[in-house]
């Protein structure tokens, strides 16, 4: 029970518990919440948007069967929320679902389709389809959410990315549009087919915009990248181990290969601002160790590891991974945040995402000293901060297209 409770009290272990046993929650009290036609309204699988003390955003599974072996609950009391342990508890805000899920675009799409909520950002795949799914190069650890319509995809015009990110920006839900695409093989990663999208939001609205593609053949389409507009890249290698990468992404193995991952992040790094180059490298797919080999070689060249942990789907090909406990994976958080503060990287953009541990979070799993020394960096967690950044940002892409044009 003390060990419940020390998980309960720390916005960081209690982030990790609901990520990965999900929370309990009455139907009485999911209706209070506004949850209670989540399903009709997203169509999708959702969870919980919790905000954790310290402006933690968590999405707990709710829904699946697993949950009702978790420790937490979710209760109301006196118009308030709380998590219990049944001993404990520690109140928390609940993230209302987005209207604008409920809401078309002028061509008759749901919004819900396009763009999904995962704390301070909207993530959108303009285009979903994917050349891996459903062959034998899949990634293994896959789960299908992409709206794949029988390996045809569907394609989401400009002007339908547009409402969305307008029907977003008006609630405030778009702080930071990130940008994602599936495995396409053309030479320059995905770049050319997000331009016009990354143009028109970048026209439109005061949002940064964050894209994740796959590592281009070469290195003037990450200038690209920069030029048109991306103020954040990923680039995701998903498995540091080279043996892993290639048994459990065998496509990226053989179509990008894992030197390229390494060689464009590099690259990425000398391009965009510190703290705004990111690859995932998935907990729980690789031994811890490998791991953290991973977040030292990635934040050595100053790019920012991040660290989503593996909950097996029913439809990954990964049989025999189970989920990792939160013992295992909590100090990997820890080791994290010292790397990234060690090499100096700007943590404060990657940040408030509710489906992923950020670095700026690894915090809570090592001493207060540094907890406080983090403080100042709450600065471009405000909406105040984050117009900084963003004119900071247009600022430092005009001076450097314009240097790079006269070379
Ligand atoms: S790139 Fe891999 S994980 Fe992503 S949709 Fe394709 S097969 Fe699935």
């Amino acid at each position: 029970m003390k060990k419940t409770n020390t998980y309960l009290h720390n916005p960081g272990y209690l982030k990790i518990e609901l990520m990965l046993k999900g929370v309990r929650v009455d139907g009485k009290v999911l209706k209070k919440a506004g949850f209670d036609k989540c399903r009709d309204v997203a169509n999708i699988a959702c969870g919980l948007d919790i905000i954790l003390p310290h402006n933690t955003w968590v999405t707990a599974p709710y829904a699946q069967d697993f949950v009702n072996d978790s420790p937490y609950e979710l209760i109301e009391k006196d118009g308030g929320f709380f998590i219990t342990d049944g001993n404990k508890s520690v109140k928390v805000s609940i993230a209302p679902i987005p209207e604008f899920y409920r809401l078309k675009t002028t061509s008759g799409v749901q919004l819900s389709k396009i763009g999904l909520v995962h704390g301070g950002y909207v993530a959108i795949t303009p285009a979903t389809q994917c050349d891996f799914f459903n062959k034998d190069i899949e990634c293994r650890y896959c789960a299908g959410n992409l709206d794949i319509n029988k390996g045809k995809g569907t394609v989401y015009t400009v002007e339908d990315v547009l409402e969305t990110v307008e029907a977003a920006y008006k609630e405030g839900k778009a702080e930071v549009v990130y940008l994602s695409i599936g495995f396409s093989e053309t030479a320059d990663g995905g770049v050319e087919f997000l331009k016009p999208y990354i143009r028109a939001i970048k026209k439109h609205f005061n949002t940064l915009v964050a894209v994740e593609a796959l590592p281009p053949k070469e290195n003037k389409w990450i200038d690209e990248t920069y030029a048109i507009g991306a103020d954040s890249v990923l680039y995701n290698l998903e498995i540091f181990d080279p043996k892993l990468f290639e048994e459990i992404c065998p496509g990226r193995a053989a179509l990008i290969g894992r030197k390229r991952y390494l060689d464009a992040l590099k690259y990425a790094a000398t391009v965009f601002p510190s703290g705004t180059v990111a690859s995932h490298l998935i907990v729980g797919l690789e031994p811890i160790e490998s791991t953290v080999e991973g977040i030292d070689f990635l934040a050595g060249m100053g790019v920012v590891p991040i660290l989503p942990v593996y909950r097996p789907s029913p439809r990954a090909k990964l049989p025999h991974y189970k989920t990792p406990s939160t013992e295992v994976v909590a100090p990997v958080y820890g080791y994290l945040y010292r790397a990234v503060t060690a090499n100096k990287i700007n943590i404060s953009w990657v940040r408030d995402i509710s489906v992923v541990t950020t670095p700026l979070e690894g915090r809570f799993f090592i001493d207060d000293n540094a907890r406080v020394k983090t403080f100042v960096q709450n600065f471009y967690k405000s909406r105040l901060g984050l117009k900084a950044a963003w004119s900071l940002a247009t600022l430092r892409r005009k001076l450097r297209v314009k240097v790079s044009s006269r070379e």
